[in-house]
């Protein structure tokens, strides 16, 4: 086990004109599940290929506990990796695909039996051992892949992205395999994913990318209750959280957010932390499931709550929840009701906010202020 620290990490392509990677400090403790999460392009990959090897930084080091990896060829760093295509090899069957590792380190037969013997058992694998990999559906095909990263007991497991192959079903449950393993064999692990479930069910915590840089690292409740950002804010969540300018406003009855047709009035001390902002225009966030609808559900634990008034649009009844899209203004407003529940279109109805959990960013730097 080792703990992996990036230091100012930079790649760029094409003579510096791509900045795939641009200046990550990182460090992912020991036995830690860190999610790499952001959107297509914004530079995961290549982050984790400098960590296994594959790819040489412009700048930054790498360090695997006091050892600087940097320019370590990947067979010298004591790493495997687990990406998208299966990669399992088609010609060799399952127990010679999980002991290949073990014989380019040249083990001896009789242990390379028991450690396949071991990860077979580990990922419930054991019957399928004789098989060749176009006799396994996609998920077994993954478990082999899987087996065939851990068998050798890397330090660093590196995953780019390991489920997305997989149908829906089957990715929720390696998910859960996956994480329950990681946990089990306490290896420190780097895991891709532009998928924000993914990362918010999986890493003990979540590394939040945009455009080759690290935006946010915590863990996930932590990056879903206090996102440092707009672009984090709006990332993580589905539906994601709606998003309005507002004007910051003094008023008789204190410091209020007012917007397109509606006005929000503030507790106290989050009007006090607005104060430089009065009369200035600010990014109102609030999380479709920190909102509900007078008459149709109630806030039970909810201490402080706002009113606006808004008018059914549409509605989309997902079974577990029903999500009202409610016109305030010029602007829709997503809210989240648990369960199934019957709303008129066109409808005047009451939005109650609760303004425990409500987010306000500065309009230009798109930084979290409340
Ligand atoms: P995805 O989820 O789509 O795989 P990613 O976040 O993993 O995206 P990277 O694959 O790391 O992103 O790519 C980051 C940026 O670097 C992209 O703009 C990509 O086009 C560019 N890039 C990656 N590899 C190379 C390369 N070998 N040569 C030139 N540009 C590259």
């Amino acid at each position: 086990m080792v703990e992996v620290r990036l230091e100012n990490l930079k790649k760029y392509f094409d003579k510096g004109r791509v900045k795939a990677v641009d200046g990550i400090n990182l460090t992912i403790k020991d036995g830690e599940f860190l999610v790499l999460l952001g959107p297509s392009g914004c530079g995961k990959t290549t982050t984790l290929r400098m960590i296994s090897g594959l790819e040489i930084p412009t700048a930054g080091k790498i360090w695997f506990g006091d050892r600087d990896v940097t320019y370590l060829p990947p067979k010298d760093r004591n790493i495997s990796m687990v990406f998208q295509s299966y990669a399992v090899w088609p010609h060799m069957k399952v127990y010679d695909n999980i002991a290949f590792p073990l014989r380019i380190k040249k083990y001896p037969e009789n242990e390379i039996r028991k450690k396949v013997k071991w990860v077979a058992e580990l990922l419930q694998i054991e019957e399928l051992l004789d098989r060749y990999p176009a006799q396994l559906s996609g998920g077994q095909r993954q478990r082999v892949a899987v087996a065939r990263a851990i068998v050798v007991e890397p330090d660093v497991l590196l995953m780019d992205e390991p489920l997305s192959n997989l149908d829906a079903k089957l990715r929720v449950m390696m998910r859960a395999e996956i994480k329950k393993l990681q946990a089990q064999l306490k290896v420190t692990t780097i895991y891709v994913t532009h998928d924000q479930v993914e990362a918010m069910t999986m890493g003990d915590r979540i590394a939040v990318m945009r455009q080759g840089k690290v935006l946010q690292v915590g863990p996930p409740v932590e990056v879903y209750s206090k996102p440092n950002s707009i672009f984090v804010a709006t990332f993580i969540g589905a539906p994601e959280m709606n998003i309005v300018d507002v004007t910051v406003k003094e008023t008789d009855k204190g410091v209020v957010l007012e917007g397109e047709g509606f006005e929000v009035p503030l507790p106290e001390e989050l009007g006090e932390l607005l104060r430089d902002y009065i009369n200035k225009t600010v990014v109102f966030g609030i999380r479709p499931e920190h909102m509900t609808v007078e008459g149709i559900s109630e806030f039970l634990h909810v201490k402080r709550k706002a009113k606006i008034k808004g008018v059914v649009d549409f509605v989309e009844a997902l079974g577990t929840d029903t999500i009202i899209h409610a016109r305030v203004g010029s602007k829709i407003i997503k809210v989240k009701i648990p369960g199934h529940v019957a709303v008129e279109l066109k409808k005047e109805i009451s939005i109650i906010i609760d303004l425990d959990n409500i987010h306000v960013f500065d309009k230009s730097t798109e930084k979290a202020i409340i």
